[in-house]
């Protein structure tokens, strides 16, 4: 089928509006009408090809909330007139360990929302700029939100799980002191995530017009980063840090801020590598720096299930399909409150 999207013919084009194939439902495949989707700074670095690999065109959105419209034949999760969501992923290899063990985003074979190999026209994936997507049905999440919430359920299924796993994984709770660096799409949902799992929240950021929205969002203590004597009084304090920032920066900063035995997860992503950090700021309090990718299908179930349990959403700025290139130019300067959400029913127009 033949449906309407937003995306971009070249690295150096604006997105613009494309008519793209969708395939017939496969036997496990679930077809989703979008409502809304999410737009994060992961779609601008693959759109712009800051990352390596872009295909073109290029359709970026995985931020998908929408409702199902046909099923195919052997689909037993899900059902026409389901509320449901699709993050990063839309496939993988579904039999390897890390599949088995519900982490099917470290699979070597996890096939992206976008810019993932597929058989389906044009050889890559194309994301939720679009009316339609069809997802086999292990990765469509059930959303279980009011349906008047769902524009601000879409950040979720990126924004959400990308700082919900390692919030989770490194244990985030009451008595743990948490670290929250860049306040964006990811950074606003670490810190309404980590507050509700109960640790102590430390919010960073480089924008000091940003702080009594930091603390609205539930940080207990706000850093501009930029302060020298309030990073100064923040050392050897935290027990994780979870850093979103976007762009290359100086991360001994950041590593003198943790206890004993810390760590310090990069969750951004930027084009460029970020400068290598003094050994002498790990070795001396056994320091560690980790890295953490989205999160697997089980997990987000459990934080999509967890944020309607504790009327948890995003912050959002809803837009037209065709403001996009405009928000782009928006977040790279961080003037978004907090995170773009498309209302797919303007691809219509
Ligand atoms: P975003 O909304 O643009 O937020 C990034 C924040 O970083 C900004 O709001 C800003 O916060 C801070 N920042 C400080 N200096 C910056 C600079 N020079 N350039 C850009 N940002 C700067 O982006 P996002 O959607 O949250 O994504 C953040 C990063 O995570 C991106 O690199 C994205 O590709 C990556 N990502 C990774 C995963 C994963 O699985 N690991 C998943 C999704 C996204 P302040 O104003 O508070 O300083
Ligand atoms: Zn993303």
């Amino acid at each position: 089928m033949t449906v309407k999207a937003y995306g971009a013919l070249a690295a150096d084009k604006p997105l613009e509006s494309l008519d793209i194939t969708r395939r017939p439902p496969g036997h496990h495949d679930v077809q989703i009408d979008i409502a809304f989707c999410g737009v994060c700074h992961s779609d601008l670095h693959t759109v712009r090809a800051e990352w390596a690999g872009t295909l073109f065109p290029c359709v970026p959105g995985h931020e998908i909330v929408g409702r199902v419209s046909a099923v195919g034949e052997h689909v037993t999760k899900h059902k026409v007139g389901d509320l449901v969501g699709v993050g990063c992923m839309v496939d993988s290899c579904q039999h390897c360990a890390d599949c088995e063990e519900g982490l099917e985003n470290y699979c070597d074979g996890m096939v992206g929302t976008y810019n993932g190999p597929t058989r389906d026209a044009p050889g890559h994936t194309l994301g939720g700029y679009s009316q339609q997507v069809v997802v086999h049905e292990r990765f469509v999440l059930n959303v279980k939100h009011d349906e008047a919430q769902l524009a601000a359920v879409a950040p979720l299924l990126c924004a959400g799980i990308t700082t919900w796993s390692p919030l989770r994984h490194w244990n985030a709770g009451p008595g743990k002191r948490v670290g929250i660096v860049g306040i964006g799409g990811l950074g606003h949902m670490g810190i309404k995530l980590a507050r509700a799992l109960g640790a102590h929240v430390v919010a960073f950021t480089t924008s000091a017009s940003k702080r009594q929205d930091a603390h609205d969002l539930g940080a207990h203590e706000v850093v501009v980063s930029r302060d020298a004597d309030a990073m100064a009084a923040q050392a050897r304090s935290l027990d994780l840090i979870v850093n979103t920032v976007a762009a290359p920066h100086d991360l001994d900063a950041y590593l003198d801020l943790l206890k004993r035995d810390g760590t310090m997860v990069l969750v951004g992503a930027p084009a460029t590598p970020h400068p290598s950090p003094q050994v002498f700021n790990l070795i001396t309090k056994r320091r560690a720096i980790a890295g953490s990718m989205i999160g697997g299908i089980p997990e987000t179930q459990e934080m999509l299930d967890f944020c309607a349990e504790h009327g948890i959403v995003a912050d959002i700025e809803m837009i037209r399909a065709d403001e996009i290139n405009a928000a782009y130019e928006r977040m790279l300067k961080g003037d978004v409150k907090y995170r773009f959400v498309i209302d797919n029913a303007t691809l219509a127009a």
